[in-house]
């Protein structure tokens, strides 16, 4: 992709929402990355009561009311999970899937992730372990993979990976994986049983902000941010459940709002 937005943002509940709308109303040209709506913690409310100016309603009809607004603001909105950001000097590339972004700053939005990560799973990231079919399948074709994951996703990267001339072990299932290996992964472990594999392909519906941008602070269960909501990473700003408690919709909306001002400033500061 050529164009280099102003921000990506990385999300597309309130947070995300409400630093699409401020962005676009500041004119700034603004990518929203954001997961299915049915994987926001906000879809699994039964009823919001507390959000001022609108009357209860059901989490599912909010998380679609946020991206019809984001949708409606002018904002680009790219379905797909963010895998990683990557500072460039005074830009960052966002990779999707297979695609890439380019943006000058980011807003992280991305809630908070409740899966753990899996024994080795860090360890062995981009050493056998891979979170994207698409990116990555042609290293392993004519090998042994596991694909790992309980939602539609991980079954579609798993036929593609059949078709490109892999054999896939499928796992789609929850239970305690590990992955084991030495220089690269090369043993999965599953229910006690040892799957010799060249690859594993885990397929999550998130990936957990601290995973996303090298070097990123975290404390107190949260990404460390100032008032501001700037990060330990300049051009990158944080907002909502992925800041920590609380783990409400004002608090997200109202920080997303913040973010989105500052990166403004910081947008400003670079021209
Ligand atoms: C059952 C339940 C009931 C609740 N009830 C209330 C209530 O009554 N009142 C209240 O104020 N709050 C309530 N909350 C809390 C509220 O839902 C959250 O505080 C709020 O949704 C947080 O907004 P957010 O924008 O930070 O994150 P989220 O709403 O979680 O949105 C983050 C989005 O980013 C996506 N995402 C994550 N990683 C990536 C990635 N790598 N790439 C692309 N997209 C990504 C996620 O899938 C998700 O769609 C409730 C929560 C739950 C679970």
């Amino acid at each position: 992709m050529d164009q280099m937005y102003d921000v990506i943002v990385i999300g597309g509940g309130a947070a995300a929402c409400a630093a699409a709308l401020t962005l676009r109303n500041r004119g700034k040209s603004a990518l929203v990355v954001a997961n299915r709506p049915e994987t926001s913690s906000l879809w699994k409310a039964e009823q919001i009561t507390n959000y001022p100016g609108l009357p209860a309603m059901s989490g599912e009809e909010m998380s679609l009311l946020f991206r019809r607004q984001i949708e409606e603001s002018g904002a680009v909105l790219v379905t797909g999970r963010a895998l990683s950001v990557l500072p460039m000097g005074d830009s960052f590339g966002v990779a999707v899937g297979s695609d890439y972004y380019m943006g000058r700053s980011v807003i992280l939005a991305a809630g908070i992730t409740r899966e753990k990560l899996y024994p080795g799973e860090s360890e062995f990231l981009g050493r056998g372990v891979s979170y994207c079919a698409t990116c990555d399948g042609m290293l392993y074709r004519g090998k042994t993979v596991a694909v790992i994951g309980t939602g539609g996703e991980a079954k579609e990267d798993a036929d593609f990976l059949e078709s490109i001339g892999c054999t896939v072990l499928r796992f789609f299932r929850n239970g305690k994986f590990e992955v084991k290996g030495g220089l690269k992964a090369d043993t999965l472990v599953f229910a006690g049983e040892e799957h010799k594999v060249d690859g594993v392909f885990i397929i999550k519906d998130t990936v957990s902000v601290t995973k996303l941008v090298p070097g990123l602070e975290y404390e107190q269960g949260g990404v460390a941010v100032d008032r501001q909501m700037r990060t330990n990473v300049p051009g990158v700003f944080a907002a909502g459940d992925c800041t920590g408690k609380p783990f409400q919709l004002a608090k997200a909306a109202g920080e997303g709002n913040v973010a989105a001002l500052s990166a403004c400033d910081y947008l400003a500061k670079l021209e």
